[in-house]
């Protein structure tokens, strides 16, 4: 029984074709809602530490001598808190998934 289970999968996949993705080269659309990365426009910062004051994962840390606005990726939970709070809307989301993979592709391409 589990082996013509299997046998379907192979048909269905041989008709079909891959359920899977020939990733990163091909990447799928982000998901409506998803909130991507957090990035900064730098030179629009003021170092005022609002976003750091805002943020409940302690992923920021700003400080004004010297001027320095640090993130920790793997901490933040992107929750948008510190965007909301910047005065300055230095701050955004940018997709995730959209961005990163085909920006890693295009520097392979003129690599080659
Ligand atoms: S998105 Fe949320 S968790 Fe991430 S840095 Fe901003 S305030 Fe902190
Ligand atoms: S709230 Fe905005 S202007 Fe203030 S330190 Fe954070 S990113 Fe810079």
């Amino acid at each position: 029984m589990r082996l013509f289970s299997i046998f379907k999968d192979i048909l269905g996949n041989l008709v079909k074709g891959p359920v899977t993705r020939n990733y990163p080269a091909e990447v799928r659309d982000p998901f409506p809602g998803e909130r991507g990365k957090l990035v900064i426009d730098e030179k629009s910062c003021i170092f005022c530490g609002m976003c750091a004051k805002k943020c409940p994962a302690n992923a920021l840390t700003v400080t004004r001598q010297p001027k320095e606005w640090k993130f920790e990726r793997f901490r933040c939970i992107i929750c948008g808190a510190c965007v909301e709070a910047c005065p300055k809307k230095c701050l955004s989301m940018v997709p995730r998934l959209a961005e990163e993979p085909k920006a890693e592709a295009k520097a392979k391409e003129k690599a080659e």
